[in-house]
């Protein structure tokens, strides 16, 4: 019943559970006759339980049992920041190909401080292949006897989904020795032989259990109302060097120069498709203890894959390197730029997906694109995908302290990539310009870049030479147009694709935004259009044959992208845009 800006914490966490929209109902079910009111009178269901329970999922189990429920989430009362994405994560489980076998699910959030891990209060679990729990502790589990073996440590988050069954079962078994000597519910399941799945979330909840808790959360709820991520004013970096021209990528040894320290090397991270390029890889002067690294631009840039690059260069220097330098398309400019964060920032790069999550500045970086769209070369953004989600490490240590802008380097690229990436361009311009953040700033930017995307890709009278210098700068301009405000649907529906089947942004956009006409007509037409003058063919049909797992995945990570959405639809995005809406996208593409 404490207060937590200007409400109690149980009508702040009943509200919070409500607005999730997962559920068909929710209710708070008590004992306490004050909170049976609270509830009551700002008009939300309330159940005051008949009995005296030990713990509250006992009492859920009364309150439940002659309901028709098919699954029950306990959300604690004491949990006002519950998040939509931590309970889907929890229901998900269900839709799984396991799912048969799951009693009850639950979160664990990974865990890296020693202290916290021995803190008794916090609950540990290990769990076996599949993320069934195998036990939970207050004590360190597993216990580091060899102190330098890897082991990732789990926290235990009290949100718990159970199938009915489950839940009345709890209720009719006695407590055993374990659960009573750890103080912890849950391992009554165990004792009688039931499966928990658990889920992995690592979204940062605020429990309450002390004063110094509610302290801290009123202060949360404060800055939250500051710093959202559509805020109305944006202070951000901008590229502070850009060479641009024909042959400019001769001036780089000189640009990097005097940024040389000692004896700490410049790693080149270069396309793959440059690999038997002797004359590009000759201008790029490299001296010294320099290192060329080629990367594939085949998949996508993985989390998994910046924390190896970033391995490979610690284990071979000891001096942090005195820059990196990315060559080639958006795949490689976002790994060159996230493995310069990495190298300054501890753990895996999955931590840092988000906005502003990166704490300390960046290696020296250096972009120099080879193929023209994305405005990577300009972003705020490096787009990887994790493990749990296809997602930016967005902050101000991200974009390039210098690049170089050469429009002779982008020779070569194949007439359909071409089309892809140069689309990507386009199609930031029509979602920002039509977006509900738009202002005049992404407005100047976005307007120059649509200008040149109708010329370049539908005049005539353009030589190759003129264009290949005109998507240049298209593509800076698409990229700083959604500097300040953002994408929109054809995006959030691509990275959907991306995390599912592995479709690439720029083609993934194209197979998408070609069905958008409902959204954005005008530009929808002129994409159709340009499709036709340079005779591209896009897939089709590639969602027919998803599981119902994989598209409710699709669906998931889509919908997640919360800012694409709001821009796209407005802050009422959640009733337009629902799960059957997009399903049936889906399917048409
Ligand atoms: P890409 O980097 O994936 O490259 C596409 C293909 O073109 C690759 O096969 C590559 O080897 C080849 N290529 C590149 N330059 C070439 C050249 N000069 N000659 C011949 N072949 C060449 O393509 P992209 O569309 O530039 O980048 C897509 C990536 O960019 C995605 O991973 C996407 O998530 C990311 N992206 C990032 C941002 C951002 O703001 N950070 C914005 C949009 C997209
Ligand atoms: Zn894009």
């Amino acid at each position: 019943m404490q207060d937590l800006g200007g409400k109690t914490v149980i009508l702040r966490t009943y509200e919070a559970t409500k607005e999730t929209g997962l559920f068909d109902e929710v209710y708070v079910v008590t004992d306490s006759e004050v909170i049976f009111k609270e509830i009551e009178l700002s008009g939300g269901n309330a159940i005051m339980s008949l009995k005296e329970h030990d713990c509250g999922t006992d009492r859920i189990a009364e309150a439940v049992e002659n309901m028709d429920v098919d699954i029950v989430v306990n959300v604690q009362g004491d949990e006002p920041f519950t998040s939509k994405s931590g309970l889907e994560q929890v229901l998900s489980v269900f839709n799984g190909p396991d799912a048969e076998k799951i009693d009850l699910a639950s979160l664990m959030t990974e865990m890296y401080d020693w202290k916290e891990i021995s803190d008794p209060n916090a609950v540990k679990v290990i769990v076996d292949k599949d993320n069934f729990a195998l036990y939970f502790s207050r004590s360190p589990i597993p216990y580091p006897r060899d102190k330098n073996a890897a082991v990732q440590y789990f926290k235990h988050k009290g949100i718990y989904a159970f199938r009915k069954q489950a839940l009345l079962d709890f209720y009719q078994l006695p407590m055993r020795s374990m659960e009573a000597a750890e103080k912890i519910e849950c391992i009554r399941y165990l004792e009688y032989g039931k499966n928990i799945k658990m889920a992995i979330s690592n979204t940062q909840g605020i429990e309450i259990d002390t004063p110094e808790d509610l302290v801290r959360a009123n202060k949360v709820l404060k800055e939250d109302k500051t710093i959202t991520v559509n805020n109305k004013y944006r202070n951000f970096p901008m590229v502070p060097k850009v060479i641009f021209g024909r042959g400019s990528f001769d001036q780089l040894s000189s640009i990097l120069a005097p940024k040389r320290k000692d004896k700490a090397p410049f790693i080149y991270l270069v396309d793959d498709v440059f690999k038997d390029n002797e004359d590009l890889i000759n201008r790029m002067n490299l001296r010294f203890n320099d290192k060329l690294i080629f990367v594939s631009a085949e998949e996508e840039p993985k989390t998994e894959q910046v924390d190896n690059i970033v391995k490979k260069i610690k284990g071979e220097f000891t001096y942090s390197p005195s820059g990196i330098i990315g060559v080639g398309g958006g795949s490689v400019l976002d790994l060159s730029k996230a493995v310069s964060i990495m190298l300054t920032n501890k753990g895996g790069a999955s931590e840092y997906q988000g906005w502003d999550l990166v704490k300390s500045k960046a290696i020296y970086h250096v972009g120099v694109p080879t193929i023209s769209g994305t405005g990577a070369e300009v972003s705020r953004t490096t787009v990887l995908t994790g493990p749990e989600k296809k997602l930016g490490i967005n902050s101000d240590y991200t974009p390039f302290d210098q690049v170089v802008l050469d429009p002779d380097l982008t020779v070569g690229v194949p007439k359909n990539q071409w089309f892809y990436t140069g689309m990507d361009c386009f199609i930031h311009c029509v979602e920002s310009l039509n977006g509900t953040f738009l202002n005049e700033f992404s407005k100047s930017y976005g307007e120059k870049a649509y200008d040149l995307c109708k010329e370049i890709f539908l005049s005539e009278n353009l030589s190759e030479v003129e264009s290949r210098g005109k998507l240049m700068m298209a593509s800076w301009h698409g990229g700083m147009s959604i500097a300040y405000s953002q994408v929109g649907i054809a995006h959030a529906m691509s990275y959907g694709l991306g995390y599912v089947l592995g479709t690439k942004h720029g083609i993934g956009n194209c197979i998408v935004f070609d069905h958008l006409e409902d959204y954005y007509s005008e530009g929808v037409r002129l994409f159709k259009e340009m499709k036709a003058y340079h005779n591209i063919n896009i897939p089709k049909g590639i969602c027919s044959n998803l599981s119902d797992y994989q598209m409710n995945t699709m669906i998931d990570i889509a919908l997640g992208l919360v800012p694409l959405w709001e821009n796209a639809l407005g802050d009422d995005w959640e009733s337009i845009m629902t799960r059957d809406k997009l399903r049936e996208l889906y399917l048409k593409m």
